[in-house]
């Protein structure tokens, strides 16, 4: 069966080498197999998304060589889309309002004995809005207090039980989505957030290969998790290594001296790039 994969750029400025290589790897394996590639614009957070960086992104992939099948799926075109998946999980019991300010979250974690770490380094949420009862969530809904939507962890876990995700040549790797906590899935500030857009994406759009960097790695056990909640299939996921520069720093968008715009105006050619950026073409891929 011939494998669908993709690449899923935030447009929160120009595409780097590290994209370029991202976007060769999935395009690559997709072009040397038979099976298609698709583009998404993962732009659902309006205070860091601008429609030149997306602009720019489709114009950059066409100058590297980077051509997809289909239309470009736009996730701010398809909020119902993520509202109806959080209505689903909100009916079984498995989404809580929260209204913690992100201050009143660090005055409790200051104040905890001890404050478990989630994989991005910051504190899980203690959780005191689990603990709320549903006249008080109704009430301060009413009252116009902002709230964001988290997972109520303990609930969906036990919910799916035990998962794995399968990783190209790796097997079978085991989820330990416990590690995010009552992570947000419907954000204050945004439609929706990145965990429940893209797992749904990959789901709607058919993907059977998740083609993205390694440092998303920790997120896939989350992902699946959300996979087995909503009845979604289950990809499996090709996790690849991050371009560093030569001090082993990862790229970030903030380096602008490496992006593909800066590289293409000092007269650097495609093939260079794909060079520079360590991509080798996959003569065939099984
Ligand atoms: N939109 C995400 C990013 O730009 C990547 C999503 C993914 O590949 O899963 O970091």
């Amino acid at each position: 069966m011939s494998i669908v994969t993709r690449f899923a750029p935030s447009p929160t400025g120009y595409l780097h080498l590290g994209h370029a290589f991202a976007a060769l790897t999935a395009w690559g394996r997709a072009r040397a197999t038979g099976g298609q590639f698709l583009l998404r614009i993962e732009d659902i957070d309006p205070a860091r998304c601008r429609p030149e960086f997306a602009a720019a992104i489709l114009e950059d992939l066409a100058w590297l060589g980077v051509d997809w099948d289909g239309p470009v799926r736009v996730q701010s075109a398809h909020l119902p889309a993520y509202r109806a998946a959080l209505d689903t999980l909100a009916g079984r019991g498995l989404l809580y309002p929260c209204f913690c300010t992100r201050a009143a979250i660090a005055r409790e974690v200051a104040g905890a004995a001890a404050a478990p770490q989630g994989p991005d380094g910051a504190p899980l949420y203690p959780g005191a809005c689990r603990a709320l009862s549903p006249a008080e969530r109704v009430e301060r809904i009413a009252a116009g207090t902002p709230y964001a939507l988290r997972l109520d962890m303990a609930r969906a876990v036990a919910e799916a039980g035990p998962l794995h995700f399968h990783e190209i040549d790796a097997g079978q790797v085991l989820c330990i989505p416990e590690r995010f906590g009552d992570v947000v899935l419907g954000r204050k500030d945004a439609p929706a957030s990145y965990h429940l857009c893209v797992t749904h994406d990959d789901a709607v759009q058919g993907v059977t290969l998740v083609t993205r960097g390694e440092d998303l790695r920790p997120a896939t056990d989350l992902h699946r998790l959300l996979q087995a909640l909503l009845g979604w299939p289950a990809p499996a996921y090709a996790h690849h290594r991050l371009v560093r520069d030569p001090s082993g720093r990862r790229l970030a968008k903030r380096d602008g001296d490496v992006s593909l715009r800066a590289l293409r105006a000092a007269a650097t050619t495609p093939a260079e790039v794909r060079t520079r950026a360590g991509w080798v073409r996959p003569d065939r891929v099984t």
